[in-house]
């Protein structure tokens, strides 16, 4: 094994360990937070160590990063959650991402319009601006309570829950009015009236506010900073 590789199996089971300590201290199994190893900031070899240490979702924050990943690993879970421009979907749709940034129901049509062209259904995850800084990218909770129709009916797409970003803080307990705000949110969602209902996942957290999110509910943590730790 390389000592990149190395490095990277050090750190891998460091974040494993984080996860299941948390998930120790919250009575949740740990075989429903999943991870996603953001790559954003990674070399192309260091995913091929990922993926030969086991890891197979990755996340990227820029559509033409993720469409080149994506053909180099076609077998492996692909995930935007950066910000989308109604004119990249196209590109984007033909590698079977789970799209985790819809911020806007105009993003989520024009997801829906493209899928259908092209005769697939893409997997979304709806990004909410919980602490509501006008910095923030998603959608308002009330806006999508009030809005979920809307959203719910949209052929096509097929919504598997909510993402969020907490405010930068030092402290990762600073996020979770956040994170708890975002299972709440799905919560409430889940006991609108009618079918079919929002499915559960809650992607939140991130290297330095993992633990906090896996308290408050997150099934899908994103981890780029702690996963690539010493590495160059
Ligand atoms: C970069 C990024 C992450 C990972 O952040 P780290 O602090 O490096 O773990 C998670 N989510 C989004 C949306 C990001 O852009």
């Amino acid at each position: 094994m390389s000592p990149v590789e190395e490095r990277l199996q050090q750190n891998l089971a460091l974040v494993r360990q984080r996860i299941d300590s948390a998930c120790r201290r919250a009575a949740r199994d740990p075989a429903l937070v999943g991870l996603v190893a953001v790559t954003k900031y990674a070399h192309v070899d260091w995913i091929a160590s990922l993926a030969r240490l086991g890891v197979h979702t990755f996340g990227e924050n820029r559509p033409q990063q993720l469409v080149e990943r994506a053909a180099l690993w076609p077998g492996d879970d692909w995930h935007l959650i950066g910000q989308l421009q109604r004119n990249k979907v196209r590109s984007v749709l033909p590698h079977n991402p789970l799209i985790q940034s819809v911020d806007s129901l105009r993003l989520l049509r024009r997801i829906s319009d493209v899928s259908g062209e092209l005769q697939r259904r893409t997997r979304v995850l709806l990004q909410v601006n919980v602490s509501g800084e006008a910095s923030k990218q998603g959608i308002s909770p009330v806006e999508l309570l009030q809005t979920w129709p809307l959203f719910e009916s949209t052929p096509n797409v097929i919504i598997m829950g909510l993402m969020t970003m907490a405010p930068l803080a030092e402290d990762p307990e600073d996020a979770r009015p956040t994170f708890r705000g975002l299972r709440e949110l799905r919560d409430e969602l889940r006991a609108l009236p009618g079918e079919p209902r929002l499915p559960p996942i809650l992607s939140m957290g991130m290297s330095h506010d993992m633990e906090v999110a896996i308290e408050e509910g997150a099934t899908l943590v994103r981890i780029g900073s702690a996963l690539f730790d010493g590495l160059s």
